[in-house]
């Protein structure tokens, strides 16, 4: 069932868990993400990037998780987010679209200008009801910052998280505390770590802002739950979706390379992608929660 993301999040402070927010690109992913929800009887936040509605087009992805919401998830609360909105026209066309949250990540901007462009967006999200989310500090991919060091400097700092706040009116804050986005991290085999220390000195400041973690894909359940005691309260995750989804889908087409029909191809991906989001929601502990 199509839900507010505020229930979702409400849900997830008062008994201390934290919502995986999936990525999807079209139709078996999407079926994939909710497939596993249904099954965990857990929440979740399905998140489409604006790549995606260049690919599919916004009211064909949009349209496909309201049906699915509607059709495959019967009461299991499903809430829609624009991920990595990067201006506000592209923000507001999916306010318009009625995403119940959308981000608008103006991290790459001076901390001024990135207070200026998100609150515009937040006010336009504000006046339809609409959760805005922004990011400070900038969560950068491997191959720009490979060590701990080098990704120090974009880090979120505590307390320009509160000033950033205080002035844009964001009801959740991406933060960078170590979190890598991207498919290196994890080809490489990269041993993520997150700065905990920092985490809990930006929620003690803010500690009425659920805070949003990532580029989470390939962190362990040990670094999942200090995250989650520390004010996280979403959980993005992309890279580790798209890898399954792919690997069992080039699987399947070697092991069957007479295979002609979509569906039969598509299914086991389908399957191998549920499976690894079933194991995430366990590992947030939304699972059984809805
Ligand atoms: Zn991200």
């Amino acid at each position: 069932m199509l839900t507010h993301i505020r229930e979702l999040i409400n849900d997830a402070i008062k008994n201390n868990y934290a919502i995986g927010a999936f990525n999807v690109e079209n139709l078996e992913t999407t079926l994939g993400v909710v497939r596993a929800a249904v099954k965990q009887k857990s929440p979740v936040i399905l998140q489409v990037s604006e790549r995606t509605i260049e690919y599919a087009g916004l009211k064909a992805i949009t349209t496909i998780v309201e049906c699915i919401a509607r059709d495959e998830a019967g009461k299991i609360p499903i809430a829609l987010h624009l991920d990595h909105g990067r201006s506000f026209r592209s923000v507001a066309e999916c306010i318009d679209a009625g995403f119940s949250s959308i981000m608008i990540d103006a991290s790459e901007m001076p901390m001024q200008e990135n207070i200026i462009l998100t609150k515009q967006a937040a006010d336009y999200a504000h006046r339809k009801e609409v959760w805005a989310q922004g990011e400070l500090g900038a969560v950068k991919a491997l191959e720009e910052a490979m060590t701990m060091s080098q990704r120090k400097p974009f880090m979120t700092r505590p307390e320009e998280a509160k000033e950033f706040v205080e002035k844009t009116g964001v009801d959740t804050l991406a933060v960078a505390v170590g979190n890598i986005h991207g498919v290196i991290k994890l080809r490489q085999g990269a041993n993520q770590e997150l700065d905990i220390d920092r985490l809990s000195e930006i929620h003690q400041l803010i500690p009425e802002t659920p805070l949003v973690l990532h580029g989470a894909s390939g962190l362990g359940p040990a670094q999942l739950s200090a995250a989650i005691k520390n004010g996280i309260r979403i959980v993005n995750m992309n890279t580790e979706l798209k890898l399954e989804f792919i690997g069992a889908l080039r699987k399947n087409l070697h092991q069957d390379p007479d295979a002609y029909d979509p569906r039969q191809v598509f299914s086991p991906a389908i399957e191998a992608l549920a499976e690894l989001v079933g194991k995430k929601l366990r590992a947030l502990g939304s699972n059984q929660k809805a």
